[in-house]
Parts: C-alpha cells; structure tokens; sequence
C-alpha cells in the first residue's frame, strides 16, 4: 500500500469521499478543498521538525510524532485560533517504513485526538534521514486572531506553565540520565510537550490579550519578538518567574533554574499581554490553567530584569537560535 493511504489509515484523517463542515475535499485526491465560512477566518502556519536539529535520533517514534504536531499547532493555539486540519510531508529511510512509522504514527494520533485534528493531504518520499513539515490550519471568528504586535505600556505581562521544564528533560537526555525514574516527568515534558489548547481560544474569544505568542524558543527570544512587534520595551521580574524545582540529583550539576526559565525553549506555553482593565475578566477565564505574572510592558524599549534584592540587568535574547 501507498505510504499516504498507510497514513490516512494510521492517523485520524477526513478521507475524499467524507465531507465535513468546512472540508469539502480531504486526503486522497490531489488537494483537499476547504470551504470558506462567513465570519471566520482560515489561520495558517507550518513547522519543521528535522533529524539532529529537533530530534536526536534515538528519541521514541510515539514522541516525535506526537511533538511534530504539537509545536506546529502551538502557532494556531498562539493566535487564539481553534485547530481544525493539517497536513503532513514526511520524508523517510526505507528502514523506517515498518515498524517505526507505526509507532510515528500512533504519537502523532494521539495529539491528533488530543487537538481534535484530522490529517487532510500530505506528501511522502525517501530521505537519509527523518524530515518531517507538518502544515497546521485553524479557525477564528472574523478579527479575533491575536497578534504580536498588540502590547502596549502599562500592560501586564504573563505566561503560562512552568517556564524551562522542556528544556530541564533536554539537559537530562543530553547528560544520559534519560533512565532515572525521578526525573521522567521533566523528559515527558520534552518529549510529549503540553499546549494549552482551549486557553488559547478562550482569552481570544473574550478580547483579554492585547498581544499573544506562544514561547517555543525560550522567553528571552521570544518577548524581544513580541517587544519589537510592538515597538515597545518591557521589564521582567526575576523572582516572579514560574521556574522549575530542580531535582537534588542534579543541584550538582550546574543546572540554573533562572537560566532554564529565561532562555530555555520548548515549553510551547503561551506569552501574552494584559491591558490592567482586563486583568478581573483574566482571572476568571484562567482558574484552571496556571498563569503567572511577570512583568510589564514599558514604553522604553529596552527589556529589563529586576532581580530579587532590586538590582536590574539587560535581559539579552539566549533562547535557542537554530543557526548558533
Ligand atoms: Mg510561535
């Protein structure tokens, strides 16, 4: 059998003959056709996940799989948009067509399921190594999508999550401690990352951010983006930081839990702005999902962190940089 139609049989998929909503045509013709509704808009992005450049090799097929997906809709999840399709190209050695493509494929399901998310076209073909471009579509009502380029001075400033756990489970992959049971829970978040889905929506829907991106290069990366969107600075409170509780087998190790909240990436939780007049109707959108404060937005444009004991520092960009 093809390796599309093993595809559309392994991962929830809206076939050519099966229509839905907004699907005319699904996977299996030589396009999928999508409908356009009255008062929504289609928001779109893709996302690479590459062999040596995202993943390492040895990393199970269920969480490459399950990760490609979630980082792609981490972008729609961003604007405040609902998923709805995507579309995936995989390139593969011939070894990997067995066995490791069932087990790709039943990770990429479950976020599939998880996202609501059928697979509606995609591409395949033979490559050294695993490359894989996942295209993402989602829906928003007409205006609604959040941008970046929204936040103004005054504004509070929040994410969502525990900042730099994703990448506490690299430096445990890295250091080869992958097998330690105590620090499972920080790979998983490496490997199966979290993306706050319905949040997302939610404070779109209720016009509460003035700007929003998720964070999947590190904060100190990712709020300069949003800071040089919206041509604005901010300051960042050290202490305040949602960093994660290093486990004493590490303490020895040389891991910083600052450095791990501020520049570590991955963690695919939300950034976003509040304009104080918003920050009641916050709280009572966000009761069940941990949201912290960290800072605001100033009209300088430098962006400044304000460590415990009140010194401030320039908080420059260390987030991952593919080309470093
Ligand atoms: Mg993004």
């Amino acid at each position: 059998m093809e390796l599309v139609s093993r595809l559309a049989q392994l991962i929830p998929s809206i076939g050519h003959n099966t229509k839905s909503i907004s699907l005319e045509v699904g996977i299996g013709d030589d396009a999928a056709v999508l409908r356009l509704s009255p008062g929504s808009e289609w928001v779109t992005s893709c996302d690479f996940s590459l062999e040596g450049t995202h993943f390492r090799p040895e990393y199970p097929p269920e969480s490459i799989g399950y990760k490609a997906l979630a980082r792609a809709t981490s972008d729609l999840v961003a604007m405040g948009a609902k998923p709805r399709y995507f579309l995936l190209a995989l390139a593969l050695p011939a070894g990997k067509t067995g066995k490791w493509l069932r087990r790709f494929a039943s990770g990429m399901s479950r976020a599939a399921r998880e996202f609501d998310m059928p697979l509606i076209g995609g591409d395949t073909s033979r490559s050294d190594t695993v490359t894989i471009c996942v295209t993402v579509l989602g829906q928003i009502p007409s205006g609604l999508s959040v941008l970046r380029s929204g936040a103004s001075p005054g504004d509070h400033i929040y994410v969502t999550g525990t900042l730099g756990v994703a990448q506490l489970g690299l430096e445990i992959a890295r250091r080869g401690l992958s097998r330690q049971r105590s620090l499972a829970r920080y790979l998983h978040a490496h490997l199966y990352p979290q993306i706050p889905v319905s949040l997302g929506q939610a404070l779109a829907g209720h016009h509460i951010p003035s700007a929003m991106m998720d964070i999947s290069d590190g904060l100190s990366t990712d709020l300069a983006r949003l800071c040089t969107a919206s041509h604005i600075g901010a300051q960042i409170y050290a202490g305040q930081l949602p960093a994660p509780k290093i486990p004493s087998t590490l303490l020895s190790r040389g891991i910083d839990p600052l450095a791990l909240a501020l520049h570590g990436g991955e963690d695919y939780g939300l950034l976003f702005t509040v304009p104080p007049h918003a920050v009641p109707r916050l709280s009572r959108i966000a009761r069940h999902t941990k949201i912290t404060r960290i800072g605001e937005i100033t009209r300088h444009r430098d962006i400044i962190l304000i460590h415990p004991d009140g010194r401030s520092s320039p908080l420059p960009a260390k987030g991952w940089n593919p080309f470093s």
